[in-house]
């Protein structure tokens, strides 16, 4: 840094054609000597190194000094006497520069006429003074060479700042320098509005146009937020996300940004892209950090995109209590994993032609330490959220397999339906450990169902596929399950050559109630008998419902006019299933 600027000195000097146009440094003189200004003045008002010449700005008492730099944020150093109005005084200055303003770059020469008035050691390493000189000590060489010490020390700082501060695609901050420049602002006692902005779309539109032109668009993005009223500073924090402060109140920001974005579309390759995006609002407060504030946001961002596009989401307390519960309830789970809390429920499933019980449903079951039943709704999605899933999904199927290994021996053409879930499935040691498993049990694969949701069924990957076709050929069937609430294309769930599709229980809900209802399941049925898969009615609960169901021809039923999910114990007493085992 030093060495460029020193050759961009000589390179003008040799080639003398014109003299560019130096920059220039800030440098606050803070004396409460009248003549120390003027003979300062005189010295340094034709010095020029490394390209830059000073500008200089005058107080004469720390008060002054503190409001010029509560103003000016470029001033680049300080020429400070420390004996003003009181011994200290610009002692106390330099604390309130580094602490209350928290300006770390600014770089500090101490002045004083008295030599006794030398301030400790530890203060000049505390608050990063840059040098310590009596008045008869700075001759005018000294002051020079002083001065372009403190200089190029500035300009490293600064460098090392845009280093650790900027995002180098767009110019703006990123996170460090989004939190710095909420600091500051935090500093002057005021509320201000974040916005965290996440752009819909732009993975889409990077593999459409390449990085090159999603690079622009970033660009472009960022120009528009730069122009947004009221805007105090912007960052942005990972590829597409933004974050803007500003001195607007909440219920305006999100007007005045979303007008500013969407003003016209970014036209890339002449392709014209309408600017969408979710936000996340949160305000700053004298009494919370400004990570504390950003995570705030995040979480109104979270909350926003879990809604859809192009939504808004204002961060509230209540956040805050949901995220602790969340956060309780995880780890309260993870004993719950460990201390073997999690057992598993069986439902029975008929065949609905002969009235017999052909299989079991297997359903993960957990009573947390307080004694609270915790729906699978919510703790599946949570130990999938937080990566717990597989540990618990082989879990059921281990418990599972140990369970009803005697019933599959007794019974070869009973069948354990086992749920996976897609993030289980999408788990790179899921094959490897689901086979080991069954193989240990001695359960043949034969009678094992998995039963994937039909988004992780039909996520169109070769892996998948891949994953499905070893399944496949070790045996185990497919359903798929809740049917119907998915995107199935046609075509794929014909590659996918499951066994069995699973109507969804909100569809057995309406079977009886509405034309629409009714319509949906004949369609099922159609489907499942064009690709010669069993159809299975979930959610069976009212005797016209089956009746129904029978009438249609639909294979199989599971619900709670039929059976109710049941511990082992009760299994093995069930008497649809003691019929099989012991006919009379
Ligand atoms: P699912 O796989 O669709 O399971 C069927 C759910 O419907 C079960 O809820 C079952 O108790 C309930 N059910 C059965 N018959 C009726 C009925 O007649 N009426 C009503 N209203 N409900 C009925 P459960 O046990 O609460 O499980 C909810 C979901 O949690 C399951 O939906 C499944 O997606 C997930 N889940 C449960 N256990 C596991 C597991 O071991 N692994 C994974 N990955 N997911 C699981
Ligand atoms: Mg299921
Ligand atoms: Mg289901």
């Amino acid at each position: 840094m030093q060495d460029e600027l020193f050759q961009f000195a000589e390179e003008s000097a040799n080639t003398a054609i014109v003299k560019p146009e130096l920059q220039v440094l800030k440098l606050l003189i803070v004396d409460d000597d009248q003549d120390v200004h003027n003979v300062s003045e005189l010295l340094l008002r034709d010095l020029e190194f490394d390209g830059y010449r000073l500008q200089m700005l005058h107080a004469y008492n720390s008060q002054e000094a503190f409001a010029i730099l509560q103003q000016d944020e470029e001033i680049a150093i300080i020429l400070l006497d420390v004996v003003m109005e009181s011994d200290d005084a610009g002692l106390k200055l330099v604390k309130r520069i580094r602490d209350t303003l928290n300006r770390r770059k600014v770089r500090i020469i101490l002045r004083t006429g008295q030599p006794g008035y030398a301030p400790e050691l530890e203060t000049i390493v505390n608050y990063d003074i840059n040098d310590y000189k009596t008045k008869t000590e700075l001759t005018r060489e000294r002051l020079f060479t002083c001065l372009m010490a403190a200089a190029r020390s500035y300009l490293q700082l600064a460098q090392l700042e845009r280093l650790a501060f900027d995002d180098h695609l767009t110019g703006l901050h990123n996170r460090n320098g989004l939190l710095n420049a909420m600091a500051i602002a935090a500093a002057g006692g005021k509320i201000h509005t974040l916005q965290l902005i996440d752009l819909d779309h732009f993975s889409v539109l990077n593999d459409t146009f390449g990085n090159e032109l999603a690079d622009q668009y970033l660009q472009q993005v960022a120009q528009r937020l730069l122009q947004v009223p009221s805007l105090v500073t912007v960052a942005r924090l990972a590829a597409d996300k933004f974050a803007l402060l500003s001195e607007a109140p909440v219920s305006l920001s999100e007007q005045l940004l979303r007008q500013q974005l969407s003003q016209r579309a970014i036209e890339l390759a002449g392709v014209k892209q309408e600017v969408s995006c979710c936000l996340g609002i949160a305000t700053t407060h004298a009494d919370i950090s400004p990570s504390e504030t950003l995570s705030h946001a995040y979480m109104a961002l979270k909350k926003a995109k879990q809604t859809g596009i192009g939504q808004t989401v204002v961060f509230n307390e209540a956040m805050i209590e949901a995220l602790r519960q969340r956060v309780d309830l995880l780890s309260s789970l993870n004993k719950g994993l460990e201390h073997d809390q999690l057992y598993v429920v069986y439902q029975p499933q008929f065949d609905l032609n002969t009235g017999q019980i052909v299989g079991v449903e297997a359903l993960a079951r957990w009573v947390d330490e307080t004694g609270r039943h915790v729906s699978p709704a919510i703790f599946i999605e949570l130990a999938e959220q937080a990566g717990l899933i597989h540990r618990l999904g082989l879990l059921v199927l281990q418990k599972a397999l140990r369970d009803c290994a005697p019933i599959c021996q007794a019974l070869p053409d009973f069948r354990l339906a086992v749920n996976v879930s897609s993030v289980q499935f999408k788990h790179p040691d899921f094959l490897d450990l689901v086979l080991h498993t069954i193989a240990e049990s001695g359960v043949p694969a034969q009678q094992i169902e998995i039963e994937l949701t039909e988004s992780a069924a039909m996520d169109f990957s070769a892996e998948t596929e891949q994953k499905l076709a070893a399944l496949r050929a070790a045996g185990i069937t497919l359903a798929i399950d809740d049917f119907g609430t998915g995107f199935s294309s046609l075509a794929y769930l014909e590659q996918l050559q499951a066994n069995c599709l699973k109507i969804d229980r909100s569809f057995t809900n309406k079977l009886t109630e509405s034309e629409s209802g009714l319509r949906i399941v004949q369609t099922i049925l159609a489907l499942g008998q064009r690709l010669k898969m069993r159809v299975l009615a979930e959610g069976i609960e009212y005797q016209s419902q089956l009746n129904e169901l029978k009438a249609m021809g639909c294979d199989e039923g599971q619900g709670y006019l039929l059976a109710k999910p049941m511990p082992l114990s009760a299994l093995l007493q069930f008497p649809a299933l003691q019929q099989r085992l012991s006919p009379t």
